[in-house]
């Protein structure tokens, strides 16, 4: 069978209320923008609780799919085949005809779901679930209807649209990126940070994203090892603008003037402040880190209130209860785990203390860090101008 169409449904909760057309416009909006790198050209509109994407010719039936299982708010897509009204006769000749093209073995259960939501169909759901499954009993004899368990589901919707379809493929679920505001992902090269930003988007969260490059120390492929993440990333979230700050003088100030057992704790302090910066210049309200409770001595809970204390956004911290082995999982789910493992070095682990604390205490940090009172102002505001900013596109 070749589909012409496909019906996506979204999730209801959200959709409650006067902001439900934000909502569905930008859905639409986004599964527009998705398409776009496919073959073939779409229609895409929305009607009652559904949206319909009709390609107009020939089209990439696969990479369609494939696009739309990335779009968040979504929760499923049906290919289907819409169809005018030309009476029940000729819609159940129709849907007859698609059964047998595309059952090959027809030997499986099956149920009418009729959904009449134009109420000047002559006729209504039961009526049209019961006429229509007697009809493909009659045509089909070695389908068998079930109720409770069908192994297919035979949908027929009756909008300004009439569609019917049988398969259905899950969605990613989640809000439309760009109804719920803007965040800073503060993004690394590791696996965890990647899959925040994936989850903050799917909640409908436009990102933002800084990466602290400390070269020569770090290389080019490291940065773009980075960039590369972001490229997967903003399939699913739309274009990231990423910025790029040379974090090289201010790493090596800390190793210079501070306790060694107090680096990364200090340096992520550092980040936080940076990352605000950029994240006030781009309008976000949120900060986004990878982190996950106890994963790593950064990470602890008192690692964590010490770095939370050098921020005055919010941080969002989405894999925060999230155990490695499901980090991992969903890395490998979304496609940035390959990227993720290749082993260019990271700005933390070249200038990682052997044992580091933790679990600091907040006064002692401060403390330490006010041994870079006199160099940091300059550093940070050289670092600020030194910054790279690239909008990164999906692949
Ligand atoms: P990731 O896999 O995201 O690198 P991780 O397990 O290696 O995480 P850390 O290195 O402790 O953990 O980093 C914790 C978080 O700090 C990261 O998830 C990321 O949000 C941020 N971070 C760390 N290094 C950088 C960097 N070089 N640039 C930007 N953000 C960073
Ligand atoms: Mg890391």
């Amino acid at each position: 069978m070749s589909y012409q169409a496909f019906v996506v449904k979204y999730g209801e909760i959200g959709l409650k209320g006067k902001n439900r057309h934000v909502f569905e416009d930008a859905l639409v909006h986004n599964i527009v923008v998705s398409l776009r790198p496919v073959d073939g050209s779409f229609l895409v509109e929305k009607e009652q609780g559904r949206i319909y994407v009709e390609a107009q010719g020939d089209f990439d039936y696969q990479g369609a799919l494939e696009a739309l299982e990335r779009v968040f708010g979504i929760v499923e897509i049906c290919p289907a085949v819409l169809t005018e009204d030309k009476g029940f006769d000729e819609l159940s000749k129709e849907i007859l005809d698609y059964l047998d093209e595309t059952y090959t073995d027809k030997h499986f259960t099956f149920k009418v779901l009729a959904k009449r939501a134009r109420k000047n169909y002559p006729m209504n759901s039961m009526e049209i679930n019961q006429e229509l499954g007697g009809r493909i009993l009659d045509r089909f004899p070695e389908m068998k209807v079930d109720v409770h368990h069908p192994e297919k589901e035979i949908h027929v919707e009756i909008r300004e649209k009439i569609s019917f379809y049988s398969e259905k493929f899950p969605g990613p679920g989640g809000m439309p990126v760009g109804t719920n505001g803007r965040a800073m992902l503060l993004l690394s090269g590791g696996i965890d940070s990647p899959v925040a930003g994936y989850m903050i988007a799917k909640r409908g969260v436009t990102i933002d994203a800084t990466y602290f490059h400390a070269p020569p120390y770090t290389s080019e492929r490291a940065k773009q090892k980075v960039v590369d993440l972001a490229k997967i990333v903003a399939c699913y979230s739309g274009p990231i603008r990423l910025h790029v700050i040379n974090f090289t003088d201010i790493q090596l100030a800390i190793y210079e003037k501070c306790p060694h057992d107090e680096l990364t704790i200090i340096m992520r302090r550092i980040m936080m402040y940076l990352a605000e910066h950029f994240a006030k210049e781009d309008g976000d309200i949120g900060l986004v880190t990878g982190e996950s409770i106890g994963q790593v001595a950064s990470q602890t809970m008192q690692s964590l209130l010490v770095t939370n204390d050098a921020a005055t956004l919010p941080v969002y911290r989405p894999l925060i209860g999230f155990d490695k082995q499901e980090i991992i999982d969903r890395s490998l789910k979304i496609g940035t785990y390959e990227t993720s493992i290749l082993p260019y070095e990271d700005c933390c682990t070249i200038f990682v203390a052997k044992h580091p604390v933790t679990k600091p205490h907040l006064d002692r940090i401060k403390k330490s860090e006010h041994n870079l009172d006199d160099v940091l102002p300059d550093l940070m505001q050289k670092a600020i101008e030194s910054t790279e900013t690239i909008v990164v596109e999906a692949e």
